[in-house]
């Protein structure tokens, strides 16, 4: 592996590509070093450049509308990498989403939030922008920070080190040292799907297929997707949530909780919530593979700085199986099923258990100890089977649409007790949890290709990914109760599981419908994906990955199993561990290039992270720490070996 030399100008000149969450958290964790005089008084110039909004991107743009919301609680979220001091909101020391929100509340009069609510995407959005005004507010006389409201469509090295940007606008060209690529969500061409609906929508004037997007930036109006028509929704996670919001409330319609006059839906307790339609509403069917909307979290009663200390799935055990494989197979990867996943079920089933003893059982130790003599029992707990929780409706046939929908309201009712009961009381969300908890032991196993491929294709991405995803991701407890609430309205037709999208010819018309559900079919005039698109550099859209691939400055990352030589190319981008430098299409390691967050997506799992705790030291601030370190580091060489190591199959 070779290495490309980096002799810094004077000033050291720094550009970060995309200041989303990776972004900023990088921006930060450089302001928070050279305030503290990391690098005297050198001349630091550093370019911010983002498409779309500086200081808060695409995702968290303020200009989105209010009814998309975040899916971490506001006292879970901070930007800063360390908490308020007394002093100034800055680098280091500033206050949490939630601290931040309250103080605006009590100065400005502005919305309050408790620490357990849900703020808007644009309230985030609103709060990274006040995170990068004190970054700009506080750095040294010596550093000068330039805000590029710009695209950048090429990278292109320069003979002596560092790279010259091209942008899209005003100023064209800049010049940087070093660069990072914070890029974050992308916008993929068309798989063979999408081609065939958008062709077919192309042939049919009036109909419309939108792809996968954040749904702020899909074009969900009333040309698009008409009063009274019906549209079909491919997905019912997050996104779903999102694009029936735009479609209801975005509509004028409202919700209103029954017994407790009018209002708005968002106060807790009183009776059951009811859709109030505007009348502008088109009909929605949707669908997916599991035919489950993506259920609630529970009702958070965890401290922001809570952690959960994992007693089986530890870094150890992932070391000590690693070990095991080496001494019995002579390559350290691991198999998902048979090393990980059984860890990772006893961490969540003795969380599972534990929660319901401790807020069950509420037997004098007396009793408990007669109990246990005569062989009785405290309340029985059903077991916990993740699959199970996941395909509620495998293998099931529903006669008609009605017995599906009344199956799945019972299941949703019963999800919203569950998220009722807590995340840390209620056995069945306090074990789902840890699935978010442990996330950073899971990636110890699978990062840089530590599976075997055939088992992280397999067992990791086909099996474990999706359940994961459905149990552990959702949305806050209301958004249920309101698809709820629109599915007895009828502005809401859950299709059914399997869910079918297509293109009937000869109807001119989209269609959907269950395999498991008789007489399900509907036809639509519009359909929709509602699914984030699964990142992958080869149908990446952007001009800067597309000309980045072409001149082989970035590659993808490919898993080759030793075994065989197969090689799986992952669709990620290839780094280096911390401070994941970019490798480029030769395999030399681009010490000034720098890579974070999805574009990695593969290489690392679980990128799409946002924000850090309070209070903790999370992966996310480490990430950008690591980075930011190496950027003021003056030519000094940072370690490979980590890279170079994993993708030998030795340990992390
Ligand atoms: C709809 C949606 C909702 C989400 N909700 C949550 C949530 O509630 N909580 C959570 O933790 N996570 C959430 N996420 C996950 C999300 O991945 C992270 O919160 C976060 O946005 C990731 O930050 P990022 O900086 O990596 O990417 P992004 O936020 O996507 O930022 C990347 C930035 O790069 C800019 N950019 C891209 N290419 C260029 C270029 N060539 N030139 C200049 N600028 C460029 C873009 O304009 C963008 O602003 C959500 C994701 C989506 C899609």
């Amino acid at each position: 592996m070779k290495e490309s030399a980096t002799e810094p100008t004077t000033p050291l000149t720094l550009a970060v590509i995309g200041t989303g969450p990776r972004g900023i958290s990088v921006l930060e964790r450089l302001a928070a070093r050279l305030a503290d005089g990391e690098l005297g008084d050198r001349a630091v110039r550093i370019y911010a450049v983002d498409a779309v909004e500086v200081g808060a991107g695409r995702i968290w743009r303020t200009d989105q509308d209010d009814w998309f919301t975040m899916n971490t609680v506001v006292g879970q979220v901070t930007m800063y990498s360390g908490g308020p001091d007394g002093g100034p909101a800055r680098p280091g020391a500033g206050p949490s989403l939630g601290e931040w929100i309250k103080e605006r509340a009590e100065r400005h009069g502005e919305p309050e939030r408790g620490p357990d609510d849900y703020a808007s995407r644009r309230r985030y959005g609103q709060y990274l922008r006040s995170v990068y005004a004190s970054i700009v507010e506080h750095l040294p006389d010596s550093v000068e920070l330039t805000e590029v409201p710009a695209r950048v469509t090429a990278l292109a090295p320069r003979p002596g080190g560092g790279y010259r940007l091209t942008l899209d606008r005003s100023p064209r060209v800049l010049e940087a040292d070093k660069v990072l690529i914070a890029t974050g969500h992308p916008r993929l061409a068309p798989d063979a799907f999408e081609r065939r609906m958008l062709d077919f929508a192309g042939r049919h004037p009036g109909l419309h297929y939108l792809c996968g997007d954040s749904a702020a930036d899909m074009p969900l109006d009333k040309d698009t997707i008409p009063p009274g028509s019906t549209v079909g929704i491919r997905g019912l996670g997050l996104s779903f949530y999102d694009v029936m919001l735009s479609l209801t409330v975005g509509r004028g319609g409202g919700f209103v909780r029954d017994g407790v006059g009018n209002g708005d839906g968002h106060e807790g307790g009183g009776g059951a919530l009811r859709y109030v339609p505007s009348g502008l509403e088109p009909k929605i069917v949707t669908g997916s593979r599991s035919g489950l909307p993506i259920p609630a979290r529970g009702r958070n009663q965890k401290r922001p700085d809570h952690t959960h200390r994992p007693l089986f799935l530890t870094g150890q055990a992932v070391a000590e199986a690693r070990e095991r494989r080496f001494l019995a197979t002579g390559d350290h990867r691991l198999d998902f099923a048979e090393d990980v996943l059984p860890l990772l079920m006893r961490e969540v089933e003795h969380v599972y258990r534990t929660t319901h003893e401790r807020t069950t059982d509420k037997r004098t130790t007396h009793e408990r100890t007669t109990d246990e003599r005569t062989g009785a029992a405290a309340d029985p707990l059903p077991p916990l089977d993740l699959r199970a929780l996941a395909r509620p409706f495998q293998g099931a046939w529903f006669e008609s649409p009605d017995a599906f929908r009344a199956r799945l309201l019972d299941l949703m009712r019963a999800d919203l007790a569950e998220a009722a009961r807590g995340n840390a009381d209620g056995p069945l969300k306090a074990a789902l949890d840890v699935l978010r908890d442990i996330r950073n032991v899971v990636r110890e196993a699978v990062d840089y290709g530590g599976l075997r491929p055939d088992s992280h294709a397999d067992d990791f991405s086909g099996g474990f990914l999706p359940v994961n995803s459905l149990l552990s991701a959702g949305p806050p407890a209301e958004r249920v109760e309101q698809l709820v609430a629109l599915i007895e309205a009828g502005v809401v037709e859950v299709a059914g599981p399997a869910a079918d999208f297509d293109a009937d010819e000869a109807a001119g018309r989209f269609t959907v419908s269950s395999p498991q559900v008789a007489g399900s079919a509907r036809t639509a005039t519009a359909l929709v994906d509602a699914r984030i698109p699964t990142p992958d550099l080869r149908r990446d859209t952007s001009p800067l990955t597309r000309s980045l691939l072409a001149d082989g400055l970035v590659a993808e990352y490919v898993r080759t199993d030793p075994g065989t030589g197969v090689a799986d190319p992952t669709g990620g981008l290839d780094v280096t561990r911390a401070p994941f430098h970019v490798v480029d299409a030769r395999g030399t390691i681009r010490r000034d290039l720098y890579a974070l967050g999805i574009p990695t997506e593969h290489t690392r799992w679980f990128t799409q992270v946002g924000s850090g705790k309070p209070g903790l030291n999370t992966l996310f601030r480490q990430d950008a720490d690591a980075i930011a370190a190496d950027m003021l580091r003056p030519g000094a060489p940072s370690p490979s070996a980590g890279r170079v190591a994993a993708a030998a199959g030795s340990p992390a």
